[in-house]
């Protein structure tokens, strides 16, 4: 028989039920019996789930408070030395109130301390708690949570198989601290604990454990891959089954090193690398399980069974009672279940799976290749068939004059008509702006009040006119705010978004929005991603109104504000059934007339923020160019049509521009803000290395704190990054959008800041 497993299963629960009680506990609302009860409940629930669909195995492991990372980290005791945790951990027992400060700096015991640094888990948009490694480090059995949890399986009469970060991927996740040092110097200690977990997981009767190791899909250095076979040649002593778990992309490069390692069996994605099935067949040793992740656990489109079986049939041919069946990665990047989300039209539904629906489609799979298919299996099939041929064909999907517009693109089209040298002697003309200019990234503060009335508009309790008339009474008193700081370049403050995707994708057709499809992001916190399911188009302005209205408020060039074609791109769920680049240069296209339109209403400043460019980076170097050139080609469809005196910005809110900065370069926005307090102007040595030729505003106050910047700081400063970049080509703002802040910090640190430009000005 096929065996059919999954990878893991979101753990927040189909109402978020995680989130809202360890919110609660932090709040101290709840008491620490009634979080770990709430979260044994949903993880049984969640088990039951697995076992009802008819899953050969619950997946034990995936459950965390926070984060799944960090649950390995602590049962390593890794716990750096800042919280205090020394006893704990030589004790074996590592507090949840412990992991809890590392996630986020404070807990409802314990000193508040700098928590750890949190990046996103390859290229997900669900972010880790990085390990902290030191030179030296030795590791140590610190919690038995695990073993807590897998006792609770067992005795409630599942058949767990165990999952864990492989030891080699936590220690590729983590980061050196102090000293430089190798990190694989650190592994015997690793595998020393590791060897211990695995010998008490086969004690407490567990037969198979899923090492995830996606660093095999990425480029790793020769003494990496050598650490492979080293590290699984120690773990095969440990007696049970080891299946070894790859996903997000090919094996490549390593695919005949992760062939060789020494375990049981092995997983591998068929959705984003489908071409690697047979190879790794032709590799596999005779004894060993090839797990298949055929069904997307990335995606939330539903399987077509039919074909998915066709291509499994030879497959099954070759492996006989090796083959196991699976989604291509965990669950938790994707929502819970469809079956919540009833405002849905049913034509749409029916093209989609959520993780629920997706362990149907594992099991059905499974049995169809057994030839063991149930009546509810043969339907499940004929359903997928027929709505997946409804979709293939859907009018709603496929807009002829989209296709159309497509094919009809030219180099031409995504260049401005003359280059930067002489678009800024128009700009200059045009806006007559001073030395140092300053301005915002776009969003204010978005009070308690702005969101009272969205959602009082949303609910049907204020009327559209009411809710229009309500936000421009807060766009005139941004606008009002920023003539009294004397900002040069004001924004109208975004009041009416309520997130800087979802906005643009309820106005663009191809969209589609569901009440309830969360998925992780970090911690307690969850997105609900949109569904690009179609063509792009846009059917009206989406935000010219707004800010014409601005304009009409003042004399001085009001900023535009567009989300830009790749960050639309990269926070939704894209359509599969076209290359990524084409759904990308839709949206381009569909914000090109907005861009267009906004110049047309006498707005004469326009920014297309695109902080997600770089998270789109594919996994494997190779691969960047490709990318890059459809990324960068996208964001300059969307601005090119503007004349030569209209300024288009753009706004990145991240630190790392080295190994992208030609990317960022041929934009060709005319200014480019980023993200640079935190890193003391560093970071602008990559735009003075290459020398970058238009302009930047190096955001010279971070807005993540609530402390007010000073003048004198923000002037020195600035004074650094003048020994980079000339004077002529500086702006002032801050390092992101201040929709977080209260207006108690952004009115002072604003007026520091132009103050801080003022001074600068007398002196260059
Ligand atoms: N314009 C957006 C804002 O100010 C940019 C946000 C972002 O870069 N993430 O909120
Ligand atoms: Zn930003």
């Amino acid at each position: 028989m096929t065996v059919s497993h999954i990878l893991g299963y979101p753990r927040i629960g189909a109402q978020r039920e995680l989130k809202k009680v360890t919110e609660a506990y932090w709040k101290g609302d709840v008491s620490r019996e009634v979080l770990e009860a709430e979260g044994q409940a949903l993880r049984c629930a969640n088990w039951q789930t697995q076992q009802d669909a008819g899953l050969d195995f619950v997946s034990v492991g995936d459950f965390a408070f926070y984060d799944q990372v960090l649950n390995v980290s602590v049962m390593l005791g890794a716990v750096p030395a800042r919280f205090n945790a020394q006893q704990e951990v030589s004790k074996g027992n590592v507090d949840l109130d412990t992991a809890f400060r590392m996630a986020r700096g404070r807990a409802p015991s314990g000193t508040p301390v700098a928590a750890c640094e949190m990046t996103k888990y390859f290229d997900t948009n669900y972010h880790y708690l990085v390990p902290e490694l030191h030179k030296g480090q030795v590791f140590t059995l610190a919690s038995d949570r695990l073993f807590h949890e897998v006792d609770e399986a067992l005795q409630a009469g599942f058949t767990p198989k165990v999952t864990l970060i492989g030891p080699l991927t936590w220690l590729w996740l983590g980061k050196a601290k102090g000293s430089e040092f190798d990190r694989l110097s650190l592994l015997d200690s690793v595998l020393d604990v590791y060897s211990e977990i695995l010998s008490r997981l086969a004690t407490q009767g567990i037969e198979w454990v899923q090492l995830d190791e996606p660093a095999l899909v990425q480029d790793l250095p020769l003494a990496w891959q050598q650490a492979f076979e080293r590290a699984y040649h120690r773990l095969q002593s440990a007696p049970l089954k080891l299946l070894v778990a790859t996903y997000f992309g090919a094996l490549g490069d390593n695919l005949s090193l992760a062939t060789r390692l020494p375990v049981a069996g092995l997983h591998i994605d068929a959705v984003r690398a489908p071409a690697q099935v047979e190879s790794v067949i032709d590799r596999l040793s005779p004894h060993q399980v090839l797990s298949v992740g055929l069904v997307d656990g990335r995606n939330i489109w539903r399987a077509d069974l039919a074909a998915l079986r066709e291509r499994l049939l030879p497959v099954k041919v070759r492996l006989g009672q090796r083959l196991w069946l699976a989604p291509s990665c965990s669950l938790l990047h994707v929502p819970v279940d469809l079956a919540q989300e009833t405002e849905l039209d049913s034509e749409l539904a029916g093209w989609l799976a959520f993780a629920r629906q997706k362990l149907d489609e594992v099991v059905t799979l499974a049995k169809l290749i057994d030839n063991r298919a149930t009546p509810i299996d043969e339907l499940r099939v004929s359903e997928a068939t027929r709505a997946l041929d409804a979709r293939r064909a859907s009018a709603r999907i496929h807009q002829p004059a989209v296709s159309r517009r497509l094919a009809a693109i030219t180099a031409k089209d995504s260049q401005r008509q003359s280059s930067y040298a002489h678009r800024s002697v128009a700009q200059r003309r045009a806006l007559a702006l001073p030395l140092f200019p300053t301005t915002t990234i776009g969003s204010f503060p978005q009070t308690s009040d702005i969101r009272a009335a969205r959602r009082a508009f949303k609910a049907g309790e204020l009327s559209q006119a009411d809710y229009e008339t309500r936000m421009r009474e807060e766009i005139a008193y941004v606008v009002e705010r920023q003539e009294v700081l004397g900002l040069d370049v004001p924004v109208h403050g975004e009041a009416e978004r309520n997130d800087m995707v979802e906005y643009f994708g309820e106005q663009l057709a191809g969209f589609a929005f569901t009440r309830f499809g969360w998925v992780q992001s970090y911690g307690s916190r969850c997105v609900k991603p949109p569904i690009i399911f179609g063509d792009v188009t846009r059917p009206v302005p989406m935000t010219v109104r707004w800010s014409e209205y601005a304009q009409s408020l003042t004399d001085k060039p009001m900023k535009g504000m567009l989300t830009g074609p790749v960050t639309i791109l990269q926070w939704s769920f894209v359509r599969d059934d076209q290359p990524r680049a084409t759904t990308c240069r839709q949206i381009a296209l569909a914000l090109r007339d907005e861009v267009v339109d906004l110049e047309k209403a006498g707005i004469q400043v326009i920014q297309i923020d695109e902080p997600a460019l770089r998270e789109g980076l594919p996994l494997r170097q190779h691969e960047w160019q490709a990318y890059l050139d459809w990324a960068v080609e996208s964001f300059q469809l969307s601005a090119a049509g503007v004349a030569d005196s209209t300024q288009i910005h753009t706004h990145m809110c991240y630190s790392e521009f080295n190994d992208i900065i030609g990317a960022i370069a041929a934009l060709d926005a005319d200014v480019i803000t980023i993200e640079t307090s935190r890193s003391n102007m560093e970071l602008l040595d990559a735009f003075q290395d290459f020398a970058y030729p238009n302009e930047i505003g190096p955001g010279v106050y971070d807005i993540h704190t609530p402390n007010i910047p000073d003048v004198a700081w923000m002037v020195a400063l600035m004074e650094k990054g003048l020994e980079k970049i000339p004077a002529e080509r500086l702006w002032v703002n801050p390092d992101c959008g201040l929709k977080t802040r209260g207006w108690a910090e952004v009115e002072p640190a604003l007026a520091n800041m132009v103050e801080a430009a003022k001074q600068l000005r007398q002196r260059y």
